[in-house]
């Protein structure tokens, strides 16, 4: 049985595999309405969410399954302090599989550490969110016809976006990739993306300021949201809210063929009147993550009934309790006896193996 917290739990075999299911899904409905039929998929949101949990929970009713959970923690025993380990060895007892999402970073590997049903990253604070990227790699295969040989502009919070740190760790396993990130200095991709994902994969990056002299060489321009309910100081939220605006006059400088994609929801980042472009691909990406959650859903449902006995979570060396994480919304500030657990990365700093922040030695 396996669970999905990071997008490269899964190879790059598997998610052609997954492409083509999801695919076949779309040109053939039909086939699938019984599929998981008697199974039951759990929605633990603890975070707001339209897409995700709303694409989660029409993937299994499509597949003939059933829904039930939360959409908020107020609406849960989270709010009388239950621990994800608890939610998750309960919820195991009246679900088949789990989605979740928690503003706390390393929640859903926790969760994943406790059930006795596959559990499935629905995005965890500032982390990371495998099932968008999902939706991105099928729009990029689908529009492109390739997911190698692209150069790739990520745009806007690169430092609290998610989407963005998976995308990455995704995009690092195929050929000739090149991320031009466009940010300001304050909302930069972390320190660990570079360390852990971009130098050790030898990938073609660079850092850059202006939209507008960078979108020409693009083939795909990955838009996101400045994530306002991540900011500590909300000061840095409004100088910084505004940085980047996707419009008409932006779009005629880049190449005829180059898509947009954006995780949504949009802010103000792109102009509505992009919306009609033919390189606007964030509504079609919508419905990929649909069928790409479909796909998964049955794949990890399947795995489970092949083989309940859990997979190991973590593979790599680590040490345990020597180093305390600090990050404020990491898991291991608030669950109750979790392990401080950390692991060496390619610069030989010890980092936090549940949010990947680096800890105190
Ligand atoms: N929907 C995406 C997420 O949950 C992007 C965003 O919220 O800006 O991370």
């Amino acid at each position: 049985m396996r669970s999905l917290i990071d997008v490269t739990d899964l190879s790059t075999q598997e998610l052609y595999e997954m492409m083509d299911t999801a695919i076949d899904i779309s040109s053939h409905p039909e086939k699938y309405v019984k599929k998981c039929k008697n199974k039951t998929l759990a929605t633990l949101f603890y975070e707001p969410s339209t897409r995700t949990r709303l694409s989660f929970e029409a993937a299994m009713l499509e597949l003939g399954g059933n829904v039930l959970g939360f959409s908020e923690a107020n609406s849960s025993s989270a709010a009388k302090g239950e621990s994800f380990a608890d939610t998750a060895k309960v919820v195991s007892c009246y679900a088949d599989i789990i989605a979740t999402r928690s503003p706390k970073e390393g929640s859903a590997f926790v969760m994943a550490n406790n059930a006795t049903i596959p559990v499935i990253n629905a995005g965890d604070g500032g982390h990371c969110h495998p099932t968008q990227t999902l939706a991105d790699l099928l729009t990029i295969y689908k529009e492109k016809g390739r997911l190698d040989h692209l150069t790739i502009g990520v745009c806007g919070d690169l430092k609290y976006g998610r989407t963005v740190h998976s995308l990455i760790g995704a995009m690092s396993r195929y050929e000739n990739i090149k991320f031009v990130m466009i940010s300001p200095l304050e909302l930069s991709i972390p320190d660990y993306i570079k360390n852990d994902i971009l130098i050790p994969n030898h990938m073609d990056y660079k850092e850059v300021y202006s939209l507008e002299e960078s979108i020409s060489e693009l083939d795909v321009l990955y838009m996101t949201r400045i994530q306002r309910e991540r900011f500590e100081d909300k000061d840095e939220y409004e100088r910084l809210k505004n940085s980047y605006v996707l419009d008409l006059p932006k779009m005629d400088l880049a190449k005829k063929d180059m898509i947009v994609l954006h995780p949504l929801p949009r802010v103000n980042e792109i102009s509505v009147k992009v919306d009609d472009d033919p390189r606007a691909c964030y509504f079609k990406q919508c419905l990929n993550g649909k069928h790409m959650r479909m796909a998964l859903i049955l794949k990890l449902l399947e795995e489970a009934s092949n083989n309940p006995v859990r997979e190991k979570l973590i593979t790599k060396d680590v040490v345990y309790n020597q180093y305390k994480c600090t990050n404020p919304v990491c898991i291991s500030q608030t669950e109750q006896e979790l392990d401080h657990i950390s692991a060496l990365d390619s610069k030989n700093k010890y980092r936090c193996i549940y949010c990947d922040k680096e800890v105190n030695q």
